[in-house]
């Protein structure tokens, strides 16, 4: 096995200013990325700048339509993408295809052809200020930077990068240092389909590359990552008045409530669980199954984990892949210690697999409960712990013990109590009787707690990534005076007393238009 898969040369002075990037399934080299000190990022801020001034001044509609050409190159060129995000970091090739590839062409595809209805100027009417017009405009703000872990390393940063560039701003990308040959290889397609090259920017580096970003001018951060790393960037940001989106870690709890269909129930638990090796933001990282369907549930989930096939994801039949990130093995042993330690009882895996590489057996553990950190901590890994509860109160109780609360799900048969639930479960999105299927689509996507905050996907989302400017214009010919503008008198301030009265009053004007809607 591999000790580390990822040479990291960052401290020493005569390291090479390269990042040399290993399979986490079988330790061999994939390849290398440059990294890029403070004064790089400064430079490739200053050329997104530049070009982003005429992308800027574009009409929505050709922005979309340099984007469709975006759009076509990735089809065209997906296989280079999935064999890429295969070697780099080890994942299956249909997760590789269906997870980050497809779910960008498809978050491409909907920003080109919706953003100029989203992104149009939009007429407020105003309920006092009739004489006005109001008019909202969602202007580029200029370049954001996005900076991103190694999860998903294609579909994270460049799903937000085709929001940001539809709204007219540049992007300079800042990948995790663990996966920047994807990033690399998302930059060439762009400019190998004539697609403005200042526009994109990719700066590979570690933490303190992502800090020059910060600090390089740049009018807004999107980060995805940890919390802990999520806490100094926003801290960065605010120093800076920088606005910035937070998407950071997830515990997603999965309730299973005594009428849930039990087989769809487990087969969603072993893929919501294993998928990605279990290194997804919104994996089922706890379930809390009704005592009526608790030991069947497992038992089925338990059969299901025993058919999975592990390995070098190079082959095609695998199922589960490599753990991409050194750390996350460390993290999943600690995780099985401490529940064992605790009480927790191990039904299957629970330690590293044979390598050569690096792989974690996907593992359930029985009879948990949040005196363990695997209930309580993000696990990042493919471990599913199961809990027992009484009843639907229980579940809820302790799906919202949490510091966490980016997604949730909850299976039952009955869609109402579904819903039920799912209103009181603390959590960005709540899922009933499925798992993912809020990230690949044009709904918000993020978290409360310390998941995080502001959002991305969706028409909200794409407005925040621009800037509003309102304009205000007048109707009718204007006095040379307002009323209430200088010189202030005892007179004036009589009328608009009662003039207060007369629109907010019991029975006032106001009040009767509302009466009236
Ligand atoms: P990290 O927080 O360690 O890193 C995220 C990115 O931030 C990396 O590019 C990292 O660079 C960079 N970075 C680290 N420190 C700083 C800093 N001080 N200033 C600027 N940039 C910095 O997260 P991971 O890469 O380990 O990703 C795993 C985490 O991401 C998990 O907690 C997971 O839940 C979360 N995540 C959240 C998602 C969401 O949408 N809510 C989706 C996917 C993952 P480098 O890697 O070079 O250190």
């Amino acid at each position: 096995m591999q000790a580390a898969n990822h040479s990291t040369p960052k401290d020493s002075p005569a390291a090479p200013r390269r990042i040399q990037v290993h399979s986490p399934a079988h330790g061999g080299l994939v390849g290398e990325a440059p990294i890029a000190d403070a004064d790089a990022v400064k430079a490739a801020v200053a050329a997104a700048r530049r070009a982003q001034e005429p992308w800027g001044a574009l009409p929505v509609r050709e922005r979309c339509a340099a984007l469709l050409r975006f759009r076509d190159a990735l089809v065209e060129r997906a296989e280079e993408l999935v064999d890429v995000l295969n070697q780099e970091a080890g994942k299956p090739r249909v997760e590789a295809l269906l997870h980050e590839v497809t779910v960008l062409i498809d978050l491409t595809t909907w920003y080109a052809q919706r953003a100029p209805e989203i992104l149009a100027p939009r007429e407020v009417s105003l309920h006092l200020l009739k004489h006005r017009r109001a008019v909202i405009h969602h202007r580029p703000r200029g370049v954001i930077g996005i900076i991103s872990p190694w999860n998903f390393p294609l579909v994270i940063p460049f799903g937000d990068a085709v929001a940001a560039l539809v709204t007219g701003s540049a992007v300079v990308v800042k990948p995790s240092e663990v996966t920047p040959l994807i990033a690399l290889k998302a930059k060439e397609i762009w400019d190998g389909a004539g697609l403005p090259a200042g526009l994109l920017q990719v700066v590979c580096g570690h933490g303190e590359t992502g800090a020059a970003l910060i600090d390089a001018g740049v009018q807004k951060i999107v980060f995805t990552g940890g919390v802990a790393s999520g806490k100094r960037v926003a801290a960065a940001c605010g120093e800076r008045l920088i606005p910035c989106v937070m998407e950071l870690g997830g515990k997603a709890p999965l309730i299973a409530c005594a009428d849930a269909e039990l087989e769809r129930t487990a087969h969603a638990i072993v893929y919501g669980g294993f998928a990605n090796s279990g290194q997804v933001c919104i994996s089922v990282e706890r379930v809390y199954a009704h005592q009526a369907i608790y030991e069947r549930l497992l038992d089925r989930v338990v059969e299901l984990t025993q058919e999975l096939r592990q390995g070098d994801a190079t082959r095609a039949e695998v199922d589960v892949g490599a753990i991409i990130f050194e750390k996350q093995c460390e993290i999943a042993e600690k995780h099985v210690e401490d529940a064992l330690a605790r009480g927790a009882e191990l039904r299957i895996g629970g330690k590293r697999a044979p390598g050569p590489g690096r792989f974690f057996q996907p593992t359930i553990l029985a009879h948990c409960d949040h005196s363990m950190t695997v209930m309580t901590q993000e696990i990042f890994g493919p471990i599913v712990p199961f809990m027992k509860v009484a009843d639907e109160e229980e579940a809820l109780r302790l799906a919202n013990d949490s510091h966490l609360g980016l997604n949730a799900y909850v299976f039952t048969a009955d869609r109402e109590r579904g819903e039920r639930i799912a209103a009181r479960v603390e959590a960005g999105t709540v899922l009933v009787n499925d798992v993912f299927t809020n990230y690949p689509s044009e709904i918000p996507f993020g978290g409360v707690k310390q998941s995080g905050f502001g959002r991305v996907h969706g028409e909200d989302a794409l407005r925040d990534l621009a800037e509003t400017r309102t304009i205000t214009v007048d109707r009718l010919p204007s006095p040379s005076r307002d009323p209430m503008w200088y010189p202030y008198s005892e007179k004036g301030y009589r009328w608009f007393s009662k003039g207060l009265r007369a629109l907010y009053g019991r029975g006032g004007l106001l009040q009767r238009l509302v009466d009236l809607v």
